[in-house]
């Protein structure tokens, strides 16, 4: 049986008393959530994975310590081990930093510091070297879909980025499903949209590696996730939480997120 994951990505948003103050509600809400439950809710839960900018990871990383079942992870990593690299970060420095996840292939990275899918998998390879679960992003353009295209794409992103992954590599990742037409814009993929593309990269994923592998597999779905729809969305078979950005600013919002995510 998967456990659900809800992850938050920051972005480049907040102060660092904005992130304190955010954090400090969260953990708020879910000690309240624990205290007021029935025993053993509190393992309803699902994962719980906070991605915020680099500079605060620590910080953060102390206002949750295991005890409140939420992880930090970065957004971003460097694909060599150290070196002369101004202004990049390690996997290494992210591990001792306290993240124990990272984000690689996100839409924005792609088109905007031009990731293509060879970087990304050695990303995903170093970030795994160094013991980061890491979260990697698939996900088609609006005329990739309105052409028809949006399985090939995904497809070949997971080919390149994922499926080198021997088994024991891939249980330590999860795939985010994001399609860009739906990140930040308000247009959420339908919960049938995002049902269709899970069960074909679960499908892709045992073609690869088996049944087992494919049942164990965590896709988030990504993209205009908010309070009101994220119920119907983590309703679907195959669709295990979300990772949420515009959401994930607000408290209250990203908490009811939580909790449709609880079982
Ligand atoms: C994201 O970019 O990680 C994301 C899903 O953004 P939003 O929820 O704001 O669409």
């Amino acid at each position: 049986m998967r456990k659900k994951m809800v992850a938050g990505n920051w972005k480049m948003n907040l102060s660092l008393e904005e992130a304190m103050t955010l954090s400090g509600e969260l953990i708020e809400k879910l000690d309240h959530h624990r205290r007021d439950g029935s025993p053993g809710k509190e393992n309803k839960l699902p994962d719980v994975v906070l991605f915020p900018p680099f500079i605060y990871l620590t910080r953060i990383r102390e206002f949750f310590p295991d005890t409140k079942g939420v992880a930090v992870g970065a957004q971003n990593c460097h694909h060599e081990e150290s070196g002369a690299y101004t202004g990049e970060v390690s996997a290494p420095m992210l591990s001792s930093a306290g993240a124990t996840h990272v984000l690689i292939g996100h839409s924005e990275r792609r088109a905007q510091f031009g990731e293509d899918d060879q970087l990304l998998a050695r990303k995903a390879s170093r970030a795994l070297k160094n013991g980061l679960t890491t979260l990697f992003c698939c996900g088609e353009k609006l005329p990739e879909r309105e052409s028809e295209q949006h399985f090939d794409v995904v497809e070949k992103q997971l080919q390149s980025g994922v499926f080198w992954m021997k088994e024991e590599q891939l249980s330590h990742a999860v795939i985010a499903y994001k399609p860009v037409w739906a990140i930040g814009t308000g247009k959420t993929a339908s919960p049938a949209q995002a049902q269709e593309m899970h069960l074909f990269i679960r499908r892709l994923v045992e073609k690869t590696y088996g049944k087992a592998a494919a049942g164990n597999i965590r896709i988030l779905y990504g993209g205009s996730c908010n309070a009101n729809n994220a119920g119907e969305l983590f309703a679907q078979a195959d669709v295990d939480g979300g990772l949420i950005g515009g959401a994930s600013l607000k408290p209250r919002d990203f908490f009811q997120i939580i909790l449709a995510a609880a079982s």
